[in-house]
């Protein structure tokens, strides 16, 4: 797999609302992982760029902290202008090719933000460092049944679930991040044990900080043929579902594939049901 060190020459900075309050420019673009759901599949096939350029990406991030006001409390924090610095890569796999400690030392001494990534990878090297509660872990999580057919080759679910208690008494925040959530038939046995798994491996007593997102699965018809031409069949045999599923227009424009809407609100009740019987400390940030 090919990693090129290039100038990121984007500096946009974009508004989320959902798991962070914004998304930094590409520390990274690609990824080494192939999960099949991912649009980066479709984006970047191959390889992996690595933004050189760390400081002047800082430099825009801190320029745009200096036009917000006072933040006001939400769900992606109480306190803090929320940054994912990690939206077209896996920066904990890719961090040993970045300056991921310049990146977290930003965060950690930043009187008003406050840095977060999504992994699907235990990357024990950032325990080395305290993140003084400023950087957030977003462990996703999945039933392994499913990881097996449609994440290749990343950490098992419950090496991820062992990490949680791992990443917070290293000093990040931790939070679970359930995405992409599938509905197909039987997955709510699945989920029920990855409930439970999770209830069992979580020590008690950070249970009350550990909080989820819950974002169900977006598919789309190019990523569909993409999948097909490439040989993920099994993949495709859960993403594509068309008897469930509807064509919608992102926010961003693009024309994807989501659960029909009035499934999708049956399926996000009883999602919440199943959170609330098995995992009732684990509170909900947002759910879509
Ligand atoms: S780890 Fe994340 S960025 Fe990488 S392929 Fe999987 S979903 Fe995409």
């Amino acid at each position: 797999m090919k990693i090129t060190f290039d100038n990121r020459k984007s500096m946009k900075i974009r508004y989320s609302g959902r798991s962070s309050d914004y998304i930094t420019p590409s520390f990274g673009w690609g990824c080494l992982f192939k999960c099949t759901y991912c649009y980066m599949r479709r984006h970047k096939p191959s390889g992996l760029s690595i933004a050189k350029n760390t400081d002047q990406i800082l430099q825009a991030i801190q320029d745009h902290i200096d036009t917000l006001g006072r933040k006001k409390p939400n769900q992606t924090h109480s306190q803090f202008w929320t940054y994912d610095i990690s939206c077209n890569e896996d920066f904990a796999l890719h961090a040993k090719h970045h300056e991921w400690r310049k990146v977290f030392d930003f965060f950690k001494y930043n009187p008003t933000a406050f840095g977060t990534l999504a992994t699907k990878y235990v990357n024990k090297d950032l325990l080395d460092y305290n993140a003084n509660r400023k950087i957030r872990i977003r462990f996703s999580l999945m039933p392994q049944v499913f990881s097996d057919i449609l994440e290749p080759n990343t950490s098992k679910i419950v090496d991820r679930i062992k990490a949680i208690n791992d990443f917070y008494k290293a000093g990040y925040q931790v939070h679970i991040n359930f995405s992409p959530i599938i509905c197909n038939q039987g997955c709510s046995d699945e989920y029920i044990k990855l409930f439970e798994q999770i209830n069992e491996l979580v020590d008690d007593e950070i249970k009350s900080s550990i909080q989820c997102e819950c974002i169900f699965l977006t598919h789309n018809t190019k990523m569909h043929e993409y999948n097909i031409q490439n040989g993920c069949s099994d993949s495709e045999s859960i993403l594509w579902q068309p008897e469930r599923q509807e064509s919608k227009t992102s926010s961003y424009g693009s024309v994807n594939i989501r659960y029909k809407r009035n499934l999708k609100s049956t399926y996000k009740d009883f999602f919440l049901y199943l959170l609330d019987k098995h995992l009732n400390w684990c509170n909900v940030r947002y759910i879509f």
